[in-house]
């Protein structure tokens, strides 16, 4: 292959001098910078163990100078440490090392300087280190701790160095402990309050109908869920608030209230309302009892006055205001489904009027819109993710060609449909008038790894051929113990699925295989994945049968019925690509045609039926002998030809010769008693014999021949062709 050229097209070429590097000062620096934390660190680490710091008096240029270069090391980890922070880069061991380490090592100089008195300050400080840095650096920067220390105390102070490693394990333990324990209960807490949070936006969309109880298990992106579920809450709170603040300033209410059925329609509870009174009843109330109880079980408005307080009003606490005068009307679904009453009083008695009553309803019908609107916006939304990947599946199904790729596309869908850890889809054939099952691809894993691809299983008792049999989706409903279902075969074993479905690939009438689902989570198949697994099993059966039958007609196309070679038009066109091959990477590429010697007489004598199958015979041993990368084509009668791709005239012959001879010494079997025959060959080389295709063609024929002129049973090639003499004494065989 050529090397790519030099430049993309519209991509700007660079000129060399920008591409050789370009010395700054940039580059040292940063190595410098890099490096000055660890170097500050052994220096200071370095002075300490020469006894430095330790009289004031006497401190030198060494300690001076490791004071400045540990100052220098700390700032310049601390800034590093930061600078990563804030990009939210990963922060390395090495960067862990060099602030703990410059920070350790500035806190044994203070305290060699100041005294012993001060060594808390180290246990402190590791302590810290411990608990907030990796468990790598922490533990390496302890270590550290400890031999920094032993230096100075172990020589003359064994007991010193011993109380104080002790005490900085305890330390460090002990904190790292006591801080993990309180961050885990304040993530825990932070977790709970807004798990509670969920709730409660959950129990709300429930009074809304946005969510139904128990879908929430099979729900595979339930963060989005969530989500949806506060910004619909919201929607629908907004909306009612509206609602009521509209009917508090055209009705001049006292109090105007939404109340919602609960889930079970039991009860009512309040949703929003307006009023000045502390006495709306908050919890929840029976749904079948007073003015309320009759209004649902009628559906109609209800319109009351009366001067000494109308009875049976049940959604004040008691201490409530007597209400004057109440108009109720229902919030109904067009379907006649009871969503809850929407209520407006007045403290005074005068009364509501028909007209009230208009404003009322429609102000009802607007806060159910509200509502509907927001549920259908969410099945929508829950549903658009999975119909796109349901489509696209579809598409994906359609567009597979051979019935691997249909499998795959398959799986693949059904994977992305319902969340699947196991899926196979098996093909089902009839060999010798018995059925028999294979998997043809699987995805997910079984007792015994991926070893059930390509696995054949005659039938039996296990599902999938009892779904073939039956031509209906097992098993019925969830199974127990699915562990014990046998879904191949009795010694194939998938474990750990919660959920499982076969399906059958049926096309027409007749069924090809079966889609098989299994999934961990128990709820894997809720209504629409196992729907949409249904038509997908549909649509499967559609493609694989179509890619059988491509195939089949493929096959039909390019082969030969009687031996099953590539046919003449076939290798016409497949010669052609193989020269043009050759002709752009400059290789050899062979043909040789063969004849079979004296075949009519082999048809007079054996009748033509034999001649067929001594031709089947023939065009095995040219399969056999010939290479995987070689052509091998029926040319014609019985005349087969075979390319050799990469193949020079010597390479070539040798293999012709392996072939006649092999012809030669097979025995055909006929009624008439056994029958050997032999075979001619002409070898024509591309490119010393020529250049194009026809040529070589015609070489090889000649070359045939004149295989045939001197003797038969021989191979030839062109330039054995082109020095007669000796090509006659070297080819000559047999
Ligand atoms: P030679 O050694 O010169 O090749 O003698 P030959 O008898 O083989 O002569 P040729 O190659 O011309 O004979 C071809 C014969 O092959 C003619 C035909 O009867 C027979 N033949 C061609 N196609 C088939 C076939 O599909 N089946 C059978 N049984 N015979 C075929
Ligand atoms: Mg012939
Ligand atoms: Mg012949």
């Amino acid at each position: 292959m050529r090397a790519p050229a030099a430049s993309a097209p519209g991509m700007p070429v660079r000129s060399r001098a920008l591409r050789t590097p370009v010395w700054t000062w940039r580059r040292p620096l940063h190595a410098v910078l890099r490096w000055l934390p660890s170097a500050s660190i052994f220096f200071g680490v370095g002075v300490l163990a020469r006894g430095g710091f330790h009289q004031l008096a006497r401190i030198g240029w060494p300690e001076v100078a490791s004071i400045v270069l540990i100052l220098a090391g700390a700032t310049t980890a601390v800034v590093r440490r930061v600078k990563r922070n804030a990009s939210g880069a990963l922060i390395s061991f090495k960067d862990e090392l060099d602030l703990g380490g410059t920070l350790l090592t500035a806190a044994f100089i203070v305290v060699t300087m100041v005294g012993t008195a001060l060594f808390p300050v180290i246990y402190l400080l590791v302590a810290f280190l411990v608990t907030f840095f990796s468990r790598a650096a922490g533990a390496t920067l302890l270590l550290g701790a400890v031999v920094v220390d032993g230096m100075e105390t172990l020589p003359h102070n064994p007991s010193l160095f011993l109380s104080h490693a002790a005490f900085l394990l305890v330390f460090a333990g002990l904190y790292h402990v006591v801080l993990s324990a309180r961050l885990a209960a304040a993530s825990k807490a932070e977790n709970q309050a807004v798990k509670k949070r969920i709730k409660e936006f959950e129990e709300r969309a429930r009074t809304f109908r946005l969510v139904s109880s128990g879908t929430r298990d099979s729900m595979p992106g339930v963060r989005e869920e969530e989500k949806w579920l506060v910004a619909s809450v919201k929607e629908i709170e907004g909306a009612l608030g509206s609602a009521l603040e509209i009917a508090e300033g055209a009705l001049r209410t006292h109090t105007c209230g939404v109340f919602l059925l609960t889930a079970d329609d039991r009860s009512l509870k309040l949703h929003d309302c307006r009023s000045p009174s502390d006495h709306v009843q908050r919890d929840k109330f029976p749904s079948g009892e007073g003015i309320f109880g009759a209004l649902l079980k009628r559906g109609m408005a209800v319109r009351m006055h009366a001067p000494t307080g109308v009875k049976g009003v049940t959604y004040y606490e008691p201490g409530g205001p007597t209400v004057g005068a109440l108009l109720a009307v229902p919030i109904v679904e067009r379907g006649g489904l009871m969503r809850g009453v929407l209520v407006a009083d007045r403290v005074n008695a005068e009364p509501f009027t028909e007209n009230d009553e208009r404003v009322l309803t429609s102000i009802a019908a607007e806060v159910l819109r509200a509502m509907e609107v927001e549920r259908v916006m969410g099945y929508i939304r829950k549903n658009r993710d999975e119909k796109d990947r349901f489509f696209r599946a579809i598409e994906e199904l359609n567009r597979a060609s051979s019935p691997d790729q249909v499998f795959l596309a398959v799986l693949e869908s059904a994977r992305q449909i319902a969340s699947l850890d196991f899926s196979a889809v098996t093909l089902v054939s009839e060999e010798n008038g018995k059925r028999q099952h294979r998997i043809a691809r699987m995805t997910g894993v079984t007792a015994q790894g991926r070893a059930l691809e390509g696995k054949v299983f005659v039938d039996n008792n296990g599902l999938v051929a009892n779904v073939v049999r039956y031509g209906a989706p097992l098993p019925g409903r969830e199974v127990a113990a699915m562990d014990r279902q046998i879904i191949f075969d009795d010694d194939t074993q998938v474990r750990g699925l919660s959920a499982l479905k076969i399906f059958p690939l049926v096309a027409g009438d007749r069924i090809l295989g079966t889609l098989v689902a299994g999934s961990r989570k128990k709820a894997a198949f809720d209504g629409d994945s196992l729907r949409m697994l249904e038509v997908i099993a549909m649509q499967a059966a559609q493609a694989v049968l179509r890619a059988q039958l491509y195939e089949q007609m493929e096959t039909m196309a390019t082969t030969d019925g009687l031996s099953g070679l590539l046919n003449h038009r076939t290798f016409q066109a497949r010669f052609d690509e193989a020269l043009a091959t050759a002709r752009r990477y400059s290789r050899k590429c062979s043909l040789i045609l063969t004849d079979v010697d004296h075949f009519k007489s082999v048809n007079d004598t054996y009748g033509h039926p034999m001649g067929d199958s001594v031709l089947k015979g023939v065009a095995r041993i040219l399969k056999e002998k010939a290479r995987d990368t070689d052509l091998v084509a029926r040319y014609g009668g019985e005349e087969f030809a075979i390319v050799m791709p990469e193949t020079d005239a010597r390479g070539a012959q040798v293999i012709a010769e392996r072939i006649r001879e092999a012809v030669m010494a097979e025995v055909f079997q006929t009624e008439q008693g056994p029958l050997k025959i032999t075979l001619s060959l002409g070898i024509a080389t591309f490119p010393e014999a020529g250049a194009e295709k026809q040529v070589l063609i015609d070489l090889a024929d000649q070359c045939l021949y004149f295989a045939k002129r001197h003797g038969r049973n021989q191979s030839v090639t062109v330039s054995q062709l082109q020095q007669r003499p000796l090509a006659l004494a070297a080819g000559k065989r047999g």
